[in-house]
C-alpha cells in the first residue's frame, strides 16, 4: 500500500484500529507512512505514549472526550474530526490556545451513509468557514471513508465506488477553494477502494487500514488474493459425536466475531477453513455455520462421512471474515515464518 501511495503521489496514513499493534505501526512508519489514523481515544493516547506524534482521530469527536483530547494535544499533534455544529461549538468553548491552534477536520459522506456530512451539502462550507475563522482552531482537511465500496457486487461497482469517493471529494475541495480557503488535506480511503485506485491526482492522503492483514471479505470483493491474507486463527477440533454431520472447534464468536462477511457474494460462514495453508487452498465443502461464545460449529455442506477425516485435536486454520474484528479479540499476534513462531506482539485492545 505504501508503494501504491508513493507511486500515486499521496501520503499514507494507515488506520491502526485494524492491528492495534506498536510493532506493526512502527513498520508502517518506517515504510514511509506520514502518521497514523485511530478510531478511539484509547488508541490515540496509547500511540502518543509510545512515541507516535502525528495522529488523526478519524471519528466524529465524542464530546465527552474533549477535555482528555485537549490534554493530549500538549504532547503530540492530534487532529480531530467533526461533522456537526454542536461539536464545533463544544470545541471553541473548551479550547483557547492561540499559540497552538487545534487541527480540525470535517468528515464527509460520499456514499457510505454512516457518519459525515453529505458531500454536496452547503452545511460543509458553513462549518469549514467557521473553523477557518476561529482564533483557536485551524481547518486541516476533509476526510471520507468510502465504505460503500464494501457493498460492491462486482469489480465494476467497486471501481465506480472508488471513483465516486475521489471525485466527490475533489469537487467539494473546489467548492471550498472558491471561498478562499486553501492548503488543506483531502483524505480518502477504504481498503477495497484503494485496492483499485489508479489515479489519485488532487488527493493528498489515503487512510486504508484493513489492507495490513486483509481477510476473506477482501478476497471476495477482489481487493486482494488469498496469498495476500496475513492473519489466520489457529483452532483445534474439540468434539465430534457419532453420526453428527458437524464437529466443534475452540474458536467461537470471541475469536472470529459474528461478522457475517460478504453474504451477498458468498454463502454464510463465519470464516473459511484452509484445506492446505501452505498452498493457500480453502475448503469449499464445509462452513462455520454457527458460533457460541467460545465454540464454533463446522458443518459439511453435503452429507459426507466425517469419521476418520477429522480427528479430535486436529488443528483447523481459519481465514476470518473480518480481520479488524478478529484481531481485536486477542491479546497477542504470533508472528510466524513458515511453521516457526518468530515473535509475539501485543494487541492493545483496551478502551475507556
Ligand atoms: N477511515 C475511517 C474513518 C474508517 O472508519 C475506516 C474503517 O472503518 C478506515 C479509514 C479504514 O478503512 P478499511 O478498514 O476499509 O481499510
Amino acid at each position: 500500500m505504501q508503494e501504491k501511495a508513493t507511486s500515486l503521489g499521496v501520503s499514507l496514513r494507515p488506520h491502526i484500529k485494524t492491528h492495534k499493534c506498536l510493532e506493526i505501526a512502527k513498520r508502517q512508519i518506517e515504510a514511509g507512512a506520514k502518521g497514523i489514523t485511530v478510531s478511539t481515544f484509547y488508541e490515540a493516547e496509547l500511540f502518543v505514549r509510545n512515541g507516535f506524534n502525528d495522529i488523526l482521530w478519524a471519528f466524529p469527536l465524542p464530546l465527552i472526550y474533549i477535555d482528555l483530547v485537549l490534554e493530549l494535544v500538549k504532547q503530540a499533534t492530534i487532529r480531530v474530526t467533526i461533522d456537526n455544529e454542536l461539536a464545533f461549538k463544544a470545541l471553541i468553548n473548551s479550547y483557547k490556545e492561540k499559540e497552538k491552534k487545534l487541527p480540525v477536520w470535517v468528515e464527509i459522506d460520499v456514499g457510505e451513509h454512516r457518519s459525515g456530512i453529505q458531500f454536496d451539502s452547503e452545511i460543509i462550507i458553513e462549518l469549514v468557514s467557521k473553523i477557518a475563522e476561529s482564533p483557536f482552531l485551524y481547518f486541516d482537511g476533509i476526510l471520507t471513508h468510502g465504505g460503500h465500496s464494501y457493498r460492491s457486487r462486482s469489480r465494476e461497482e467497486l471501481i465506480s465506488a472508488a471513483i465516486d469517493e475521489r471525485d466527490r471529494m475533489l469537487e467539494l475541495a473546489h467548492r471550498i477553494y472558491k471561498t478562499g480557503i486553501k492548503n488543506f488535506n483531502i483524505s480518502i480511503g477504504s481498503t477495497p477502494s484503494m485496492s483499485v485506485a489508479t489515479d489519485l491526482l488532487g488527493i493528498t492522503e489515503i487512510r486504508p487500514g484493513n489492507y495490513v492483514f486483509n481477510d476473506f471479505t477482501q478476497v471476495v470483493l477482489g481487493s486482494c488474493s488469498l496469498n495476500e491474507c496475513a492473519l489466520t486463527v489457529l483452532s483445534s477440533i474439540i468434539s465430534h459425536q457419532d453420526n453428527a454431520q458437524h464437529f466443534i472447534i475452540d474458536a467461537g464468536a470471541l475469536a472470529l466475531s459474528k461478522d457475517i462477511g460478504p453474504l451477498y457474494l458468498h454463502p454464510n460462514s463465519y470464516g473459511l477453513i484452509y484445506k492446505n495453508y501452505r498452498n493457500k487452498i480453502l475448503r469449499d465443502n464445509v462452513t462455520i455455520s454457527n458460533l457460541s461464545q467460545e465454540l464454533g460449529i463446522v458443518k459439511f455442506l453435503e452429507n459426507e462421512e466425517l469419521e476418520n477425516r477429522f480427528q479430535i485435536g486436529e488443528k483447523i486454520r481459519i481465514l476470518e471474515n473480518h480481520s479488524c474484528l478478529t484481531a481485536a479479540q486477542f491479546d497477542y499476534y504470533y508472528v510466524v515464518l513458515g511453521d516457526e513462531i518468530v515473535d509475539k506482539w501485543k494487541i492493545h485492545r483496551g478502551r475507556y
